[in-house]
């Protein structure tokens, strides 16, 4: 690393709604290891808005899952369910900007009214609702959700993993919301409030999150923050083609842990997606020094764990 040059800062920002699974496992590793490679540092988050599906105790058993792997991090910040009152302020920036509106579409109407967006199956919001009268506002009689108005711009992802993805948030996603009809704060706000706030340097997550990121780069623009780098790590499939999920009991942490060592299950990760050249037990610290993006696989990996049991 230059002498000048500052050092990094990654995070890794499990949602605590079960095991770690094997999926997860990759994201954390490779946020590990870009870091760690290069004298960086780790920021953990939990990110439990969704008070339904998360729990206290999930998240002890991801903090549990990492040390086992050796994943270490030097800092956890606050999990986004105590961090509203924070999130209200950028909310009220937005406001403030002339940025947000109310809008009262219902869940149906969305998917009905509105084209599908590009990537990741939901829909390109069409403005239905950004030039409502007070008189229509107050004749929905119910509370809204709130809408950020995109201008018509293309943004560009120099993604370290996947290469140049660009997306123009008008034609390509459309206005998009920050605050649900139920007072509860999106994921897009609330990441990008978190890792601004956290001085992350690169966001390194599953690949099914690339098209998040040039929602989350305008917003970065809008409160200030620096725009972190990209790197977007390819999916983990079963053998035969499936993707590895929570629904993957014997890819979770819990059944691994039970079956084999950290240093063999870092091995065949390290060896699927291309750092090691041969399939060998290895720590995470040593994995480190084996560690460049350019070694690692754009494209999905396919892991087979029978090697391991
Ligand atoms: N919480 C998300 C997940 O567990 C990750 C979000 C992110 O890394 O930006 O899939």
């Amino acid at each position: 690393m230059h002498q000048t040059e500052k050092a990094p800062v990654g995070r890794f920002a499990p949602t605590p709604s079960g095991r770690m699974h094997l999926g997860n496992v990759f994201a954390a590793l490779i946020a590990w290891l870009s870091v760690k490679s290069r004298g960086g540092y780790l920021v953990l988050r939990m990110e439990d808005l969704d008070t339904q599906r998360t729990s206290g105790e999930f998240a002890d058993l991801l903090r549990s899952d990492l040390r086992w792997l050796g994943l270490d991090w030097d800092l956890e910040t606050d999990p986004q369910s105590q961090r509203s009152a924070v999130y209200d302020q950028y909310f009220q920036k937005l406001e403030q900007m002339g940025l947000l509106y109310p809008c009262y579409c219902t869940r149906s109407q969305l998917h009905s009214v509105n084209a599908p967006h590009l990537s990741d199956g939901t829909y390109v919001y069409a403005g239905t609702c950004r030039n409502l009268t007070e008189a229509q506002k107050a004749a929905f009689g119910r509370a809204p959700a709130w809408r950020v108005k995109v201008p018509d711009r293309i943004w560009t992802v120099e993604d370290l993993a996947q290469g140049t993805y660009t997306e123009n948030l008008l034609s390509d996603c459309g206005d998009f919301v920050v605050r649900r009809a139920d007072g509860v704060y999106v994921y897009q706000l609330a990441v990008t409030v978190d890792d601004g706030e956290a001085g992350v340097t690169e966001v390194v997550r599953g690949m099914d999150l690339l098209s998040s990121a040039p929602r989350q780069m305008y917003l970065q623009e809008l409160f200030g923050f620096q725009h972190p780098a990209y790197g977007h790590v390819p999916m983990l499939l079963a053998p035969d083609g499936r993707r590895l999920s929570k629904r993957d009991k014997d890819m979770d942490l819990g059944f691994l842990q039970a079956h084999t060592t950290p240093e063999a299950l870092l091995g065949l990760l390290g060896y699927a997606c291309g750092i090691l050249d041969t399939q060998q037990p290895i720590s995470a610290r040593e994995l480190a020094t084996e560690f460049s993006w350019n070694k690692l696989k754009p494209q999905d990996i396919y892991l087979d764990i029978s090697s391991l049991l």
